[in-house]
Order: structure tokens, then sequence, then C-alpha cells
């Protein structure tokens, strides 16, 4: 397993099991397991992580916000999975970057990694109404600078002046297929600047029908970097996409259009 120095570099990791502190789950778990990712968490984190886990489970009769509610399991699926996204990351971004997570529903995978890395600026941005109010109400309890949720389809704010293109990175999990994703996510990017995506399991056919769309908004295929969530042994990647040219005004098309119309192979 890789570790992610850049990572791992930007804060110290504590070197023995930490004691559960007042949070009711045990914590030492998620702290052992997000260093294995390259990520390193203080107990103080970890009773953030805590907290953002009782808060999802009270909220999630009324916004249906995930089908999985128990502590191991959020811990692992939700919380592991979404830092696993700090390994493609570059430090710079993970250090004071600004990123925006696309489709973020209960804040996967924006939440945990602003958790992680407090210093980075965070925009999450959900079209469910409910779950955003989540989000913004989940920010406030955890007390999160830097951090906004805004309710909208991707396809119209990414035509708003001060989203365009300034992100140094765009996070989007279990959201659309590639080719759809690159058209909802590329637009936001800066030059330079990467798009990661949750990926999992065989996505080869998945990314050549994304071929045309990655090329069209003016990104490239970067890389395919498998992860290893520890307590998961599914197929899961991230896919990296690189912003290398202004992406054409003519996109995002219309809501919907980029989900019922990808563009086509190339
Ligand atoms: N990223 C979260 C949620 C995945 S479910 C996670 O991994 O758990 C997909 C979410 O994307 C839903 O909440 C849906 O409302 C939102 N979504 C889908 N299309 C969108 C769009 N075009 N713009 C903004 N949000 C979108």
């Amino acid at each position: 397993m890789l570790m992610n120095s850049a990572a791992a570099s930007l804060r110290e990791c504590a070197v023995s099991a930490p004691v559960d502190s007042d949070c009711d789950v045990p914590l030492a778990g998620l702290i052992d397991d997000a260093r294995v990712l390259g990520v390193c968490l203080s107990d103080a984190d970890a009773c953030q992580f805590a907290r953002y886990h009782a808060e999802l489970v009270r909220w999630n009769r009324r916004a249906n916000l995930t089908a999985i509610t128990g502590w191991e399991a959020v811990r692992t699926r939700h919380f592991l999975d979404s830092l696993s996204a700090a390994a493609v990351l570059p430090a710079a971004t993970l250090r004071s970057g600004a990123i925006i997570d696309i489709g973020s529903g209960a804040g996967f995978p924006g939440i945990p990694l602003k958790l992680a890395y407090p210093s980075m600026r965070v925009t999450l941005v959900e079209a469910t109404a409910k779950k955003t109010e989540f989000l913004a109400r989940i920010c406030a309890e955890l007390d999160l600078q830097d951090t906004m949720a805004l309710n909208g389809r991707a396809e119209t704010l990414a035509r708003e002046p001060d989203l365009r293109e300034r992100f140094d990175a765009v996070c989007a999990r279990a959201v659309a297929d590639t080719a759809t994703l690159a058209e909802l996510t590329l637009p936001f990017a800066r030059v330079g600047g990467l798009v990661a995506l949750h990926k999992k399991g065989d996505i080869r056919a998945e990314l050549e029908r994304a071929r045309c769309a990655i090329e069209t908004l003016g990104g490239a295929l970067r890389e395919v970097k498998p992860v290893n969530i520890p307590g998961l042994n599914d197929d899961r990647a991230l896919v990296v996409l690189e912003k290398m040219q202004s992406t054409s005004v003519k996109y995002p098309r219309r809501p919907g259009i980029p989900a019922k119309r990808p563009l086509a192979r190339l």
C-alpha cells in the first residue's frame, strides 16, 4: 500500500492508539485505519467524526441520507472511503486549497476531507434541498470554517463566475458515470486543477465511454489509482482527471442533459 507522504507530512500522526474521549464510539479504529490511508487524525478530529455520525443518524429519518447507520459501517464505507481521496490530492491543495464536492448528499467525500484537512476551503453542492439543509446544519454543528453548502444543480452552478474554473480540486462520489461526471465536474476546476472521482468495480468500459467527454471538456485522464479501504475487499479506485484547458462556454449543457445524453465517443 502506497502511503500518501504528502498528506502524512501535513499533520503529525499519533503514534500510539489514543484513549477514547467522551465520545461514545470507539475512535481508535478510525484513527488507525485513516493512518493506513496516509491520513492523520488527532483524538479531537476523531471526536468530530463521532459527532458527525450522531447527527447523520438523527437526521436520517427526515432526509433519507444514508442506507447504513451503524458506527462501524459508516466509519468504513463513508468516512474512510471519503478520506481515500486525499491520496490523489496534491499537498498544497490539502494544506490551503479550494475543493468542491458535487452531489455531496450527506457530505461525502467533502466533510470527512474537511475534518482531516481543516485549512482547506470546501464547497458542497447538492441538488436536494433537504440534504443541503442537513449539510448547512452539520457545518454549523461541527463549527467548520470556510465551508459552504450550496443548494442547486451542478449544471447551473457551474455558470456562476465565482464557481466556474475556481477550484483546485473537484470531488464526486456515487453521483453518475464518468462521462456525465466529466461534464458536471470539469467546468469547476481551474486549469491545472484536478477532478477526483470515487469509483467501484470494473470501470474499464465506463472510462472508454467517457474518453470523448473528458477531452471535449478540456480534461485528460491522468490516473486510475486503486484504493484499499481497511475492512473492505471490493474493487475501489479513484479516477483522476487533470484540467488541461479551459472548458468551452457551451458546457455544461442544461440540467439533466449530461446524464441523459453523455457526450458521445470520439
Ligand atoms: N456523494 C454522496 C451522495 C451520493 S447520492 C455519497 O457518496 O454518499 C448522489 C447525490 O447527488 C444525491 O444527493 C443527488 O441529489 C445529487 N445530485 C445528482 N445530480 C446532481 C446534480 N446535477 N447537481 C447537484 N447534485 C446532484
